[in-house]
């Protein structure tokens, strides 16, 4: 096995709650309740992102904040139709060309939870009809079963209700690889409480504070307001990119099981490169495999990076297939190897270190 059963079943617990963007509260009450076991404290901004404190015994301690984040893409219900079927409004960057016949889930404000399945026109039918057999998304139908806008109500569905696409956790060949919806990002919330755990018994010349920041996946908007909860001297930030070796292996957008992502650039930030390259060379001391990465899109990275003054932030990402699916699938020896790295990182961190990153340009 390259994962125990204890962080296989935690793999499973948090990547099948559902939370998606703004609605995030049973991710963030499930990590709120694992951080009480592992830290001093537990503190939240008024958005929903909740932090683990750790607390230093030195007498002036800087802050180090390791992000996740709590929320995935989904979709929530626009309209409820008179035959009960209901139209969605896609929240996130969710990829519409998977939606029709998916297995979809439903939950409730009350937290009642629905199952069902995206219809729309049959494949021929939808080509007589557009001259393509592409669903746009206002054909595109969640149907969970109701048989009037009455019944679906009487069920507490209501507008702005959240729905996933569905993706149960499953492991495959002996634990090499795991397949599961939202490892983007429960990847990075499970690695932060193993994180807490590795370091239950070391005491850190700084506080750290571990955590999942809401609100991601519409535009890095939760990490704003974590940022000033926190006030970080310094951020790693846990998350899930996209790989792209199904056609072939093709550097530097990544493989899975090929290592942990080093990422020199992305849309939102431009890392520290005295903090990148110190984070490779520890990388290399330690025999943990890794490839460097650069991304269109961005992470919380890039928001923390930009709060008060400057905040040096390092991106501690690994790869997945069909990332924004419900078929999002990672490497086992990836997980394993970013926790290392990112344990590794964090006991070796001290104030020249950071000082150091701070003059990173001068
Ligand atoms: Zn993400």
């Amino acid at each position: 096995m390259y994962c125990s059963e204890k962080t296989l079943a935690l793999m499973e617990e948090l990547t099948q709650l559902i939370g998606i963007s703004g609605q995030e509260r049973h991710v963030c009450r499930a990590l709120a309740s694992r951080y009480a076991c592992l830290a001093d404290d537990v503190i939240r901004d008024y958005n929903g992102s909740v932090y683990a404190v750790k607390r230093s015994k030195s007498a002036s301690p800087f802050r180090v904040m390791v992000s996740a984040h709590s929320d995935e893409v989904g979709l929530i219900v626009r309209q409820i139709r008179p035959n009960g079927l209901i139209k969605g409004r896609v929240i996130g960057g969710l990829w519409e060309d998977i939606l029709p016949g998916a297995r979809v889930r439903l939950l409730t404000d009350e937290g009642r939870e629905f199952r069902g399945c995206v219809s729309t026109l049959a494949q021929k039918a939808m080509k007589e009809r557009l001259g393509k057999e592409k669903v746009p998304l206002d054909m595109v139908y969640l149907d969970f079963g109701f048989i009037s806008d009455e019944d679906a109500r009487a069920n507490g569905v209501l507008e702005g209700c959240q729905i996933v696409v569905d993706g149960p956790f499953q492991v495959l060949n002996g634990g090499r690889r795991l397949l599961s919806k939202a490892w983007d990002d429960r990847f990075g919330c499970i690695l932060g409480i193993e994180l807490l755990e590795n370091l239950r018994d070391t005491e850190l010349p700084f506080d750290l504070y571990v955590g999942a920041n809401v609100q991601e996946e519409v535009g890095l908007r939760g990490a704003r307001t974590a940022a000033e909860l926190v006030r970080p001297d310094l951020a790693v930030v846990l998350d899930c990119t996209a790989a792209s070796d199904t056609e072939q292996f093709t550097p530097p957008f990544g493989g899975i099981g090929q290592g942990v992502m080093v990422r020199y650039a992305d849309g939102t930030y431009l890392p520290n490169r005295t903090m990148l390259l110190d984070y490779v060379s520890l990388l290399k001391k330690n025999g943990i495999p890794f490839q460097f990465h650069e991304s269109k899109g961005g992470t919380d990275a890039g928001c923390i990076n930009s709060f008060s003054r400057g905040v040096p932030a390092l991106t501690a990402c690994i790869c997945a297939r069909n990332v924004h699916t419900g078929s999002m699938m990672i490497d086992a020896e990836d997980y394993v190897n970013c926790l290392r790295a990112v344990t590794a990182f964090i006991t070796t961190l001290n104030s020249s270190k950071l000082e150091a990153y701070r003059s990173n340009n001068s």
